[in-house]
C-alpha cells in the first residue's frame, strides 16, 4: 500500500494500540503506523491478510491517500449515543467503554418496533428514533453489541469515507446517511461471523 499519513490516532499507547488493533480486525489487515507526536501516531499503510475485505481495505487505502486527515479518539463528550462512537468534522469518536473488553465491548440501546414490519430500512431507522427518544410505549427493548471494531468500521470506514468521496453532503436524510455506514459496518459483522447490527432478531 501507498505510504501516507492521512489518519491520525489520538490517545495513550494503551489507547493507541487497541484503536490499531480494531482497525486492523475491522479491515482484515496489519495496520502500519509511524508516531507522529505525543500520543499521536500516523496509520502509514496496510498490508491484507484477507482478501475478503477488499471493499474496506479499499475504502481504508482511499482514506490514507486522501488529502485530508482524519483523526480517530477516544472520546465520551462527543461519542453518540448510537453505537459508542460519532463522526464530525473528519474526526472519530468513540466511546471509552468500547476500551471494556477487546474486540466484545457492548451496552444496550432500545429501539422502536411498530407494525410488525421486518422490514431493514425500517427497523434502521427506528433504531436511531429509538435511540433519541428513549423507551416509550411503542419500544421495544432490544440488545445490540457494539464492538471496538464495527465502531470503527461504522464511522470511520463508513460515514468517514462517505464524506471523503462527497456521498455524505448528498444524502437526502439522517436515515440514509445512517444506512450507507451501517451496510459497511453489516458487511465486516458479518466476515466477522456477527449478526447484523440493527437486525439481531
Ligand atoms: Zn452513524
Amino acid at each position: 500500500m501507498p505510504i501516507g499519513e492521512k489518519i491520525y490516532v489520538v490517545g495513550t499507547g494503551n489507547d493507541i494500540k487497541a484503536i490499531v488493533k480494531a482497525l486492523g480486525y475491522a479491515t482484515g489487515s496489519k495496520i502500519y503506523t509511524k508516531r507522529s507526536g505525543r500520543n499521536r501516531i500516523s496509520i502509514t499503510g496496510f498490508h491484507s491478510n484477507n482478501s475478503r475485505f477488499s471493499e474496506v481495505q479499499n475504502r481504508l487505502s482511499d482514506l490514507i491517500q486522501s488529502s485530508e486527515n482524519f483523526r480517530i479518539k477516544f472520546d465520551s463528550q462527543n461519542s453518540a449515543l448510537l453505537g459508542g462512537g460519532s463522526y464530525e468534522n473528519h474526526t472519530v469518536s468513540l466511546d471509552p467503554k468500547l476500551k471494556m473488553k477487546k474486540h466484545n465491548s457492548f451496552y444496550y440501546i432500545h429501539y422502536e418496533k411498530r407494525g410488525g414490519t421486518n422490514n431493514l430500512l425500517d427497523r434502521v431507522s427506528r433504531s436511531i428514533a429509538g435511540a433519541l427518544l428513549g423507551t416509550g410505549s411503542h419500544h421495544k427493548r432490544d440488545e445490540v453489541l457494539f464492538n471496538l471494531w464495527d465502531t470503527l468500521t461504522h464511522e470511520l470506514i463508513g460515514h468517514g469515507h462517505d464524506d471523503y468521496s462527497g456521498k455524505l453532503r448528498k444524502f437526502e436524510s439522517r436515515d440514509a446517511a445512517e444506512w450507507s455506514a451501517i451496510r459497511i459496518t453489516n458487511k465486516v459483522r458479518k466476515l466477522r461471523g456477527k449478526k447484523n447490527r440493527d437486525s439481531l432478531k
